[in-house]
């Protein structure tokens, strides 16, 4: 048999675990890494603030994929093939040992991201795969049975190429060079930007749980169904971050690009407490406390002082009212405040620890049992450069560890439907 000549286009997550698992599966092939970049792996060195949340503590596939606002579906049945638990045997064997976070996240024990990053490299050198850095392909031409890849100064020809160029705006390129089409790619995770400078003077206050509810606008049914979200939430010097703002834009990630994130946006700051019961203790006040100031006496404790002073300014109460002296007028402002307090969202932020883009090459396009084109024989696809974006917590690596792993199964197959 000759020696098939395989091309992995993009040295990121998907890449490396694609090249690593083909090399393991089928030693007799030669493979390559074109890497854009001075140095391969430079998503995954960033990952997780530097510490690199390589999965989550999620074990049962179909719990997992619904983690996943587009690519869920297809993901529940590639995630049976190798999911996280398989990725922690994985480095394991490379000798990376990984903890869980009380929150499911899943890091090196390092909490350094050049662990994983280095346990790749070694584990591709081992099974001699080369890595070519500066290598931008930008053309990848059919030829014969084969490819021909071009870079600025040179090219290459091969036998089956894995496009794993992550959100790269070249990769989609290349795709619907090779016949692919696009889903528009548009950012999942992001921030939003909320123009209230006394909100921005709260910045660093965080709550373990708020609720908040995207307003207006007809949604399609799946934001429809995720327009309201629960968790913990953070204010900033420009509006709202944390986990609870980042799992809506994500949801609601293709409705707020359309609408060029202008919305309004409710937020329920006390959601384990609900309106009723407020009432009810902000009553109990008015009697028991009476003689107290607003300002120095908080209706329930897990209202921070900050965020408490800056509520009753919006309800437009002076900080000295005395609790007895709180109008029922005054009181509905105040309730209005806590539980669905309304801002104006005038776009979005770039949220620096976790950025991903949904839309890319339709699954449709791609036989998921070997992430093989169905349009383009020989080629295969790995990774975010596919219509597939999880949610923050290490459901990105995983998707590009899963996608990666199982082209790599299928790479050096010599029946291509294999
Ligand atoms: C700041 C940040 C932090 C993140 N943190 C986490 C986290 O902690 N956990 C998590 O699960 N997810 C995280 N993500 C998301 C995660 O990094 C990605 O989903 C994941 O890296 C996608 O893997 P990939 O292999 O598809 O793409 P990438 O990792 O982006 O790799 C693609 C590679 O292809 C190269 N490339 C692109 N075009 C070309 C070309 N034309 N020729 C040659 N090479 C090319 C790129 O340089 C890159 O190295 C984070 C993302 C960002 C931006």
């Amino acid at each position: 048999m000759s020696e098939m000549h395989i091309a992995v286009v993009g040295g990121g997550a998907a890449g490396f675990f694609g090249a690593i698992q083909a090399a393991r599966q089928f030693p007799q092939l030669r493979i390559t890494i074109l890497e854009a970049l001075p140095q391969p792996l430079t998503k995954v060195r960033i990952s997780g603030g530097g510490r690199c949340n390589v999965t989550h503590h999620c074990f049962d596939p179909l719990l997992l994929s619904q983690h996943y606002p587009r690519g869920g579906q297809v993901l529940r049945g590639l995630l049976t093939r190798f999911q996280p638990r398989d990725v922690l045997a994985w480095f394991a064997q490379e000798g990376v040992t990984l903890k869980t976070e009380p929150d499911g996240r899943i890091f090196p024990c390092s909490d350094d991201s050049s662990t994983i990053t280095t346990a790749l490299v070694r584990a591709a050198q081992r099974a001699k795969i080369t890595i070519q850095n500066q290598h931008k392909i930008h053309t990848i031409r059919r030829q014969g049975d084969g490819f021909h890849l071009e870079w600025l100064g040179g090219g290459l020809t091969c036998d089956r190429v894995l496009l794993a160029t992550g959100s790269n705006p070249v990769g989609y390129a290349i795709a619907t060079q090779l016949g692919h089409r696009l889903i528009p790619p548009v950012p999942a995770l992001f921030t939003l930007h909320i123009p209230d400078p006394a909100l921005w003077a709260l910045a660093g206050v965080s709550l373990p749980q708020v609720r908040l509810k995207w307003l207006g606008e007809e949604l399609p049914r799946l934001a429809q169904k995720h327009r309201e979200q629960q968790g913990a939430l953070l204010i900033t010097h420009w509006g709202l971050s944390g986990p609870v703002v980042l799992r809506l834009s994500s949801w609601l990630a293709r409705s707020l690009h359309s609408c060029q994130y202008q919305g309004q946006l409710q937020v329920h700051w006390l959601p384990a407490w609900g309106r009723q019961k407020l009432y009810e203790q902000c009553q109990l006040l008015r009697t028991q406390v009476a003689a107290k100031t607003l300002g120095n006496y908080r209706p329930v404790r897990e209202l921070p002082q900050r965020l408490w002073h800056y509520l009753l300014a919006c309800a437009h109460i002076p900080q000295q009212r005395r609790w007895g002296e709180l109008s029922g007028r005054e009181l509905e402002q105040l309730l209005l405040q806590m539980t669905a307090k309304v801002y104006p969202v005038t776009g979005k932020g770039i949220f620096k620890e976790e950025f991903v883009t949904c839309g890319g090459v339709p699954w449709g396009e791609v036989d998921s049992r070997t992430m093989h084109s169905r349009v383009c024989p020989g080629l295969y696809l790995a990774g975010e450069v596919l219509d597939m974006d999880g949610l923050t917590g290490g459901f990105n690596l995983q998707a590009a560890w899963t996608t990666g792993w199982i082209a790599g199964q299928a790479l050096g197959a010599r029946d291509e439907n294999a």
